[in-house]
């Protein structure tokens, strides 16, 4: 493999709090303790940001069952292009993952694509039915990374309980969509002044803050560790912070539409402006934020959720929820939280690599001699428009279109090998 050095770039690890001006030397795929007597390959890093590949704990790929909508290759290319070199794929595929076989598929088709790493999460329980545990077990030997029921919630407290007993085995994470499914029967957006406005059917806050502070509790009694989705409500941060401040083991992660959008959004009927948990009031947006800051919410991701065109333009209550999000999470952290102050560059960074890779239990998410040479090489000053006739995944869905935004992924390397780069800094040396 070659040797590679990257150059004159400001290198940021969260993982040691480094953050200063220098090359970065890889060889063997693995990052390198100095620099090598001579480099193969150069990257041209000067005025750009070096970090650890970034790491996205919430993606669905659809595959097996909706391959219209998106591919593990595809969506792994699209990772890449947003300068992701790590995703856990939800498991609400056709059929569901929930035995060992399926979780081998999805890290077989991970490498047979050769894009992004894909870690399998899987299903809390079998079939996704909410009933009955799945073999937690069969599926860690098969690769899986945590485990939830995502597209919905563990709605049942004592199937909760068991699997947040049976999951402190293997120390991993029960990720939960927090959701009380009994008061969002019918809903498209967020229930408030602006459903009511419109006249589409809402989705309480409550029905988020319920099921979070009932699976905070769980988590209390049994000593697991319950992480909490696509935050989206001010009660459900508040009940986080609160959680954490009393030991409890519970890690809350944060999507860029709800530090983006809010729910005046849907006044155009756009199904691009639907997802669940909906997005969600300026107080909520504010708050989500807040936590985001203070460390109550610890992790950056996007719930990629693809949908072909012709499901998501039916109209707006029979459209699927859902947005893709791999190729504008960079610059939606860019323009929203770190330029105006709310995070530093080293914050932001730690939210999307070591705080990842540390939920999931996965080596990764930093640049220590020895590790796996995953980087993400980020041009922070470049404005571009977003354009998803140009995302590399397969499907279009995104509430962004057309916003100017800044900060892009430049080079992207996954085990030492470039896999992604505009192009313009990657040279051959002598
Ligand atoms: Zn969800
Ligand atoms: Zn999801």
């Amino acid at each position: 493999m070659p040797t590679i050095q990257i150059k004159g770039g400001r290198i940021i690890d969260p993982d040691t709090e480094r953050d200063e001006v220098g090359d970065l030397w890889i060889a063997d795929g693995k990052f390198a303790a100095g620099p090598a007597p001579s480099a193969d390959v150069v990257v041209d890093a000067r005025g750009l940001i070096v970090c650890p590949g970034l790491i996205d704990v919430h993606v669905h790929l659809r595959e097996p069952g909706q391959e219209e909508d998106e591919t593990i290759a595809t969506g792994a290319a699209s990772a890449l292009a947003g300068g992701v070199t790590s995703v856990a794929c939800m498991p609400n595929t056709l059929p569901p993952i929930d035995t060992q076989a399926a979780a081998e598929f999805v890290v077989l088709q991970g490498r047979r694509a050769r894009k992004a790493n894909v870690y399998p999460v899987g299903c809390v329980s079998k079939g996704r039915k909410g009933e009955e545990l799945a073999g937690l077990g069969q599926l860690v030997a098969g690769g899986a990374v945590a485990f939830t029921d995502d597209g919905a919630p563990v709605s049942n407290a004592g199937l909760m309980r068991r699997a947040l007993e049976y999951s402190k085995m293997f120390d991993l994470v029960i990720m939960q969509h927090c959701q009380v499914m009994e008061l969002t029967v019918g809903g498209v957006m967020n229930e408030g002044f602006e459903s009511m406005r419109l006249g589409l059917g809402g989705m309480p806050a409550a029905a988020e803050d319920i099921m979070v502070a009932r699976d905070i509790r769980l988590a209390e009694i049994t000593g697991g560790r319950i992480h909490v989705q696509h935050i989206s409500t001010a009660r459900a941060v508040e009940l986080v912070r609160e959680g954490k401040r009393r030991g409890i083991r519970v890690t809350a992660e944060a999507c860029p539409h709800h530090f983006s959008l809010t729910d005046e959004r849907l006044r155009t009927f756009d199904s691009n402006f639907k997802m669940n948990p909906p997005l969600r009031t300026s107080e909520d947006v504010a708050a989500v934020v807040e936590g985001l800051k203070d460390g109550t919410i610890e992790i950056l991701c996007t719930d990629h959720a693809p949908h072909a065109r012709e499901k998501k333009m039916r109209e707006l209550d029979q459209a699927p929820f859902g947005i893709v999000g791999l190729e504008t999470l960079l610059p939606i952290t860019v323009t929203h939280l770190i330029e105006p102050g709310h995070l530093s560059w080293l914050e932001a960074i730690r939210k999307m690599t070591v705080n990842a890779a540390r939920l999931i239990n996965i080596p990764k998410g930093t640049l220590r001699p020895g590790a796996d040479a995953d980087v993400t090489v980020i041009d922070p000053a470049t404005t571009w428009t977003v354009d998803p006739a140009k995302f590399l995944s397969k499907s279009r869905n995104t509430p962004y279109a057309g916003w100017e935004v800044r900060g892009r992924a430049h080079t992207v390397l996954v085990d030492g090998e470039i896999r992604h780069t505009l192009g313009g800094i990657v040279s051959e040396a002598g």
